[in-house]
């Protein structure tokens, strides 16, 4: 996987180790889009991801209209070298349009969004016309454009072509634009269910009282919250015991109502081996080591239909493996085409330590000084641990995996997280 002149000079590198693009492309290539639909109302269509391709039966706009408030006429009547003097008919505004032709040296009052009457093809802005005593006329000087002012019939969206394509998550704008041809209800894929548990007798839930050597539940809540960014449907099955049947019931329980379960901690060496003997027993799934930090174990398989994601049991782990393997699987599984995250690559602030032999996640805070210059600085502490270096951050710092110590002003990548809704 990498040569040995590459690994021997990095002291955290483990030879059995996968890199972080390689276990995520394997988790890609393991899961499947689910196939069923169903419609659902253009209002509660928000976020939802199309299955089938949205063609318009209609242009859009409709008609050629003014994008100004003016006078229509016929560009070969424009004035060429003097001004001169157009016959007013009526006036078109939006959604009342005038009736009739225009003719030689003849002008219809026309308004933004007013259709352009039979045979005009130009707009004058009312500013550029002095209009007679009587109103009867208008005079137009030299210096205007044949087709100005004008948009086209079908410019935005053609009859009969794609809208938006099968795969698209739907965003604001495209909730307008599909109302803009007519659309009423959508054919998406319906939700993703994903159970999530969390394993350990440490665990305490908010509200109970903190026995001696306890913590409380934070992965519950980060994952299910993690989740309902994603718009799936969490299912949270609480926390299994350190106990070898109420896992295998626990595993059972979750294959059968989702399409993916996940689980948090357990899978670090050496602890609570029945999680890894019940999923060898119930299902496929494979231990990895990623040369990822923080994260390093990752178990990734099949419990019946379910896939399954057993990611680390520390807070920061968590997130970070989340966001890297889980994410980008549940959004291929629930149909959305892929949309890997904005990278940027922006000068860091503060110098980051770091040790060759793994691909590290820091938490940043991505900011811009009043000159308007985008720059990263570390939050903090770093441990695996320490959620405040999650809650404070807005964006991962990637350092790859030969990466050493970097320099305050060098540039390096970042992945923003938050923010962004
Ligand atoms: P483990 O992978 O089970 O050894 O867990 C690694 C660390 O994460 C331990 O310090 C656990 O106490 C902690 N941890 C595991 N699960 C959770 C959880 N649901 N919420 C907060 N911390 C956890
Ligand atoms: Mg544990």
């Amino acid at each position: 996987m990498n040569p040995p002149s590459i690994s021997s000079c990095m002291d955290d590198f483990d030879a059995d180790s996968m890199l972080p693009a390689e276990a995520c492309a394997n988790i890609q290539a393991a899961v499947r889009p689910i196939a069923e639909t169903e419609t659902v109302p253009l209002g509660e269509a928000l976020d939802r991801v199309l299955a089938a391709e949205v063609r318009s039966g209609i242009d859009v706009p409709g008609h050629a209209n003014s994008a100004m408030d003016g006078y229509a006429v016929r560009g070969q009547d424009l004035p060429a070298d003097a001004p001169a003097s157009f016959v007013l008919l009526g006036t078109s505004f939006a959604g009342r349009p005038y009736a009739g032709t225009v003719e030689a040296r003849q002008c219809v009052r026309i308004m933004t969004g007013g259709i352009m009457p039979e045979a005009a093809d130009t707009v004058v802005i009312q500013e550029r016309v002095r209009a007679s005593d009587d109103g009867t006329a208008v005079e137009i000087s030299v210096g205007e454009t044949s087709g100005q002012n004008v948009r086209a019939a079908g410019e935005d969206i053609a009859a009969g072509s794609a809208v938006l394509p099968r795969g698209r998550r739907l965003t604001p704008a495209d909730l307008g634009l599909l109302a803009s041809v007519g659309t009423a209800r959508v054919e998406v894929f319906r939700k993703l269910r994903v159970a999530f548990f969390s394993t350990g007798d440490e665990l305490r839930e908010v509200g109970e009282p903190l026995d001696e050597g306890c913590i409380y539940n934070s992965n519950r809540y980060t994952l299910d919250a993690m989740l309902r960014r994603l718009h799936v449907t969490p299912i949270d099955l609480g926390v299994i015991r350190d106990d070898r049947d109420a896992v295998r019931q626990a595993f059972r329980d979750a294959a059968k109502q989702a399409d993916a379960v996940i689980t948090s901690g357990g899978v670090s060496v050496g602890e609570a081996d029945y999680v890894k003997d019940v999923l060898g027993e119930l299902g496929q799934v494979a231990f990895w080591k990623v040369a990822i930090k923080p994260g390093r174990p990752l178990a990734f398989g099949h419990l019946d239909r379910a896939c399954f994601f057993g990611l680390p049991g520390n807070p920061v782990s968590v997130m970070v493996t989340f966001y890297q393997f889980v994410r980008p699987a549940l959004l291929r599984m629930a149909g959305g085409a892929d949309s890997p995250p904005l990278a940027l690559k922006v000068p860091v602030s503060t110098p980051l330590r770091k040790r060759p032999g793994r691909v590290e996640y820091q938490r940043g805070v991505l900011s811009r000084d009043d000159r308007g210059r985008h720059a990263v600085a570390r939050t903090g502490a770093q441990g695996s641990g320490i959620l405040t270096s999650m809650s404070k951050a807005n964006c991962f710092i990637v350092l790859s995996l030969e990466q050493g110590r970097v320099e305050a002003g060098e540039l390096v990548e970042v992945i923003p997280f938050e923010g962004i809704t």
